[in-house]
């Protein structure tokens, strides 16, 4: 199998795998919130977990919350800080290329009467720092909701492009780090509230991560019996921590060299898919663990399908869109042509991905295109 889906989802590495049969197997399952000896080593384990994590993010532990997935962080800390900051104004600024995570919310308070400022983003993938800047000049600019790595297309934002932006603004900054974990380092200070999810960095699904700058105040968004510290109630989650935490300290080990076999990788198919014909609808400059490509005369899902049948797994638009069998509005917000969107395949690598697979890769899709024999 070559798994090139990996903005998708990863597969557990073997660590989170180890992990995870050490802890089902064990008697560590107390609930944290018990008062007995079961629940004190619970509790013990997940505030280990979380200064782990806190300590490879650059952040305070008591800034970072579990949650259930990148869906859920973005939800609360969206709804969450326009809740308690009703006086920072009603107006968001953000891209039409976020993730649905993002654009879900956002679409749900322009219909609660909030006004939603959608910049521009160039061919990277980007809006400009002018109008970023003037966007929050604005003086209702509550919140500037912005992802760091494009799950589809890899574009990524300079950092500072949003510090720049701010500087003397009152708006908050919320960023999407969820591709970004694990595969390059970022300043998490820059930002007021950030998101990540487990399941992205060879981690489990169903455990996510929400950071609130110490200075930020946010209302929770799930109520309950008041667990961490009352922003996000619902039973802890230990063994969902620690298998974050394993998988955030192997990729945070192995980040270095696992960019440059990547980069290699992605220059590689870049340079052979070009001379097949293909069009990169990645910028040059994105993230290399993402590479959006047309394929000539293959309708996205085609293509995808018959890799298929060569044990090779890609993607169409992001997951949790493909099945609604639409074009990439990402592509189409940057300006690629409908056409050549319609013909959009995501590769998405992890650092297990080898040379080796990419090659079979490019071997495989000249086997494609000789067997349905598509005139060239
Ligand atoms: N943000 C980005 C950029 C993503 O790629 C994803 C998942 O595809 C999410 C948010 C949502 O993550 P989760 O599946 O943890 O809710």
């Amino acid at each position: 199998m070559i798994y090139f889906d990996n903005s998708a989802t990863t597969a557990p590495c073997e660590a989170v795998k180890r992990a995870a049969k050490e802890l089902f197997e064990s008697d560590s399952f107390g609930n944290p919130g018990s008062l007995h000896k079961l629940g004190v080593a619970a509790q013990k384990q997940y505030a280990q977990s979380r200064e782990n994590i806190a300590k490879n993010l650059g952040c305070n532990p008591s800034e970072l919350y579990f949650t259930s997935c990148a869906t859920e962080s973005a939800n609360t800390a969206i709804f969450g800080y326009l809740s308690h900051n009703k006086r920072a104004g009603k107006t968001i600024v953000s891209t039409k290329t976020e993730h649905r995570a993002t654009l879900s919310c956002l679409e749900k308070l322009e219909s609660e009467g909030c006004k939603v400022v959608y910049l521009p983003v160039d061919k990277t993938g980007r809006p400009t720092e002018e109008a970023v800047s003037n966007a929050l000049s604005d003086g209702d600019c509550a919140l500037l909701c912005l992802t760091y790595v494009n799950n589809e297309t890899g574009a990524r934002l300079p950092e500072d492009l949003y510090a720049k932006a701010r500087q003397g603004k009152t708006a908050a900054l919320y960023v999407d780090f969820v591709q970004a974990l694990g595969k390059v380092k970022f300043d998490l200070k820059l930002c007021d509230m950030a998101s990540f999810s487990a399941h992205k960095v060879h981690g489990p699904k169903g455990v996510g991560a929400l950071y609130v700058n110490s200075k930020t105040r946010i209302d929770p968004y799930i109520l309950g019996g008041g667990q961490q510290g009352g922003m996000r109630s619902g039973t802890e989650n230990p063994f969902g921590a620690k298998l974050f935490e394993t998988a955030i300290n192997e990729a945070y080990e192995n980040m270095d060299a696992a960019f440059e076999n990547i980069s290699a990788i992605n220059a590689y198919l870049r340079d052979e898919l070009t001379k097949r014909g293909c069009t990169i609808l990645s910028p040059d400059d994105a993230l290399p663990y993402v590479l959006n490509v047309s394929f000539p005369d293959f309708e996205s899902e085609t293509m995808l399908h018959c890799l298929e049948m060569y044990d090779i797994y890609v993607s169409t638009v992001s997951a949790c869109s493909s099945k609604a069998k639409k074009v990439s509005y990402v592509l189409l917000e940057t300006g690629v042509d409908r056409k050549l969107a319609a013909n959009a395949v995501r590769l998405s690598f992890s650092r297990y991905n080898t040379m080796e697979e990419a090659k079979k890769f490019i071997e495989s899709v000249d086997d494609i295109y000789e067997k349905f024999c598509v005139k060239r």
